[in-house]
């Protein structure tokens, strides 16, 4: 281990307590003599004291999930911005939408984030659910990204602000949205639930 960097995945792990006792003392010892990793450590650090403000619920500590998180928000260097009431939510207002409400039906939600809107369509596919978006506004171009408990989706967000998610299974996701000027993050996202 002395003689190759410490890997993204081992650094996560130990910022988060999840190595054995064994593989954390090798990882420090290459830690106390390699700047680069140290350097890279800090990031992870930092990030880890970020995630956990990302809303007052519980997060899912799947070491999977984390992971994949960590790596979407490392890409993502710009400003961050959590976006967590929607403007409009047809599940919370039927009527208006024109469609009954139901688990199985359509769902559309309006994100406000100036100078952003974000329109969000839930649409049930045996089973499954895809997630239609489009980002309105300055951004031209981008990526989504979707994270859950057991789920990991991405995709690119088109020069017309368009995205689409596919074969997500119900649950509770975070959506990231990478925009050119900054993330837009949508923590607690209901998915065919
Ligand atoms: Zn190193």
């Amino acid at each position: 281990m002395k003689s190759q960097h410490l890997s993204f995945e081992l650094l996560v792990d130990l910022a988060e307590d999840r190595l054995a006792a064994k593989d954390e003392q090798l990882a420090r010892e290459h830690l106390a003599t390699c700047s680069t990793c140290q350097s890279e450590m800090l990031r992870i650090e930092h990030l880890s004291a970020q995630m956990r403000t990302f809303g007052d619920r519980p997060q899912p500590h799947t070491s999977s999930w984390l992971r994949a998180l960590f790596r979407a928000a490392l890409r993502a260097t710009r400003p961050r911005r959590v976006i967590d009431t929607a403007l409009f939510d047809s599940r919370l207002s039927p009527s208006a939408y024109g469609l009954r409400s139901g688990a199985t039906l359509e769902r559309q939600i309006f994100f406000e984030a100036e100078p952003f809107t974000i329109d969000l369509r839930i649409i049930p596919h045996s089973e499954q659910w895809t997630l239609i978006g489009q980002v309105m506004g300055p951004a031209s171009g981008g990526a989504a990204t979707l994270l859950g408990p057991d789920l990991s989706r991405e995709a690119e967000i088109s020069s017309l602000g368009e995205f689409a998610l596919v074969a997500i299974p119900p649950s509770r996701c975070t959506l990231m949205l990478a925009l050119a000027t900054e993330t837009l993050i949508m923590p607690d996202l209901e998915v065919g639930i």
